[in-house]
This record gives C-alpha cells, sequence and structure tokens, in this order.
C-alpha cells in the first residue's frame, strides 16, 4: 500500500523514552509490551543501548543527546502522541536534551521512572545527573515515580525504614517539585505491598496489594508505562495508579505460576 500506514499514526501512542536492556527483563522490551496490554499503539526514543544479563549490566553505551531529541520530534511529528513514559536517561545532557523537546511539543501527560541504579547495583544515571534531573525535568512530569531507594537519593536522606517515614519523603518531594510522586512500597517488607500518591495540596492517597513473594525485573518499567498509557486513555491520575497497580499484581500472580 502506498503512502504509509497513516491510519495508524493517528491511533493514540504512547512515546516511551528509555534505555533498552538486552535481556528483555527491564527497560524498553517491557514498556511496549505493557502499553499493547492496554491496546495502544508505542513510538519511541532510545537513550541508551545496555548488554545485561538478569544478574549483571556488562556494558551501556548512551545514544547521542541529538538523536534521542531527534527521534521524539519525529515520534511527536508523525503520532498523535497521547502520553510519554520516561525511563532510564543516563546522561545530564541527554536530559537537557529531552526537556527541551518537551517544552517545545504538544502539552501531554508525562511520567517519570526515575532509573538511578540497576537492582545489581551499576549507575544507570550519571551521579552529577541527578540534580539536573530533579531541577529541569521532574517538575515538568504530570508523576514522578521513585521506590524508596530512588526517593531516599532525591531527597538526601536515609532509606525510610517504614511506610510513615516513606510517606513523609514523598509529600517532601512532591512539594519540592510542585508535582505529584507515586513512592513504590515494592522494596519494603510488609506483608502488604504499599504505594502513596502524593499531589501538592492533597491528601495521601493510599494503594495496597497483598505482597506476593516472588520477585520480576522490570516491574518498575512496567508500571509506570501502565500508568501513562491509561493517562493516555483520558483517566484520571488517580484510577491510573489504581489500574497500573493492578496490571503489576496480575503479571506477578501470572509469573508464580508460568
Ligand atoms: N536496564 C534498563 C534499560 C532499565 O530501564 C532498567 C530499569 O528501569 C534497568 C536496567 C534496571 O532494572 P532492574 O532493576 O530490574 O535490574
Amino acid at each position: 500500500m502506498a503512502g504509509g500506514d497513516g491510519a495508524m499514526a493517528m491511533t493514540p501512542h504512547v512515546l516511551i523514552v528509555a534505555g533498552s536492556d538486552s535481556s528483555g527483563g527491564a527497560g524498553i522490551a517491557r514498556d511496549v509490551v505493557t502499553v499493547s496490554a492496554f491496546g495502544l499503539r508505542s513510538c519511541l526514543a532510545i537513550t541508551a543501548v545496555t548488554v545485561q544479563t538478569h544478574d549483571t549490566v556488562e556494558q551501556i553505551e548512551h545514544m547521542p543527546p541529538e538523536l534521542v531529541a531527534a527521534q521524539m520530534r519525529t515520534a511527536f511529528a508523525a503520532n498523535q502522541v497521547a502520553a510519554v513514559k520516561i525511563g532510564m536517561l543516563g546522561t545530564a545532557a541527554a536530559i537537557e536534551a529531552v526537556g527541551s523537546v518537551l517544552a517545545s511539543s504538544p502539552k501531554v501527560p508525562v511520567v517519570l521512572d526515575p532509573v538511578l541504579v540497576s537492582t545489581s547495583g551499576r549507575l544507570l544515571l550519571e551521579e552529577n545527573a541527578i540534580d539536573v534531573l530533579r531541577r529541569d525535568l521532574m517538575p515538568v512530569c504530570r508523576l514522578v515515580t521513585p521506590n524508596l531507594i530512588e526517593l531516599a537519593t532525591l531527597t538526601g536522606s536515609a532509606l525510610a525504614p517504614d511506610e510513615e517515614r516513606a510517606r513523609l519523603q514523598g509529600e517532601k518531594l512532591s512539594k519540592t517539585l510542585g508535582t505529584a510522586v507515586l513512592v513504590k512500597g515494592g522494596h519494603g517488607r510488609g506483608s502488604k505491598s504499599v504505594d502513596f500518591l502524593l499531589q501538592p495540596d492533597c491528601p495521601a492517597i493510599q494503594f495496597e496489594a497483598p505482597r506476593l513473594r516472588q520477585g520480576m525485573r522490570g516491574t518498575g518499567c512496567m508500571l509506570s508505562s501502565a500508568i501513562t498509557a491509561s493517562l493516555a486513555l483520558g483517566i484520571s491520575l488517580e484510577e491510573s495508579v489504581g489500574a497500573g497497580k493492578q496490571f503489576i499484581f496480575d503479571a506477578l500472580a501470572r509469573s508464580a505460576t508460568t
């Protein structure tokens, strides 16, 4: 068929700005599958190519910032982008490139998963870039989704030892950024996995799910992608977080039986 797939371009897309993980356990592979599960299409801006197994990160190649920006600009020009999910960014230069494209693009909800360190302990964002992320990119996002370790780094605090202190750190980050923060309790220890949605000038909203024993890589990527897809469908932030949480719970429960 001549002329490309014009009808497809007009279906709502989620623009995924993230790194690839060659093991398939995390990163863009997880994001695309998640967005598809919500009946939406993805377009991509790859920020980094990583060589990984499920146990180690062997190599990281950052894409040039202008290549990241070009992928984003083309995605916005060619598709109806209804929301943006941001994962691994890697460098301060990539953060600046992403911020500048977002500033000149249609205003759609942006969800940022602050990917700082892999479970195996490898830095996935250069240390000097954390301030840039907090200052330049997080305030323009609709939602930021740190786990407890990322939350401690972003607030300059010790790891929250309980839910109450995790909520307080999340409130502090949300007020500083002037945007919503979802504190993910997946790394906590209680019998329930408790997440808090904190928004400036709103009471905290608590989400609970039974804590499942099995772990799975890439759940942070999947949760932020599921929330982004839900927002792209025009669903409220609170309901989108609920839908995302349910999606992860179902994926974990399925992984226990397969
Ligand atoms: N690699 C990439 C490209 C990622 O985006 C992420 C997390 O978002 C990771 C690795 C870390 O995943 P995990 O903590 O499951 O190892």
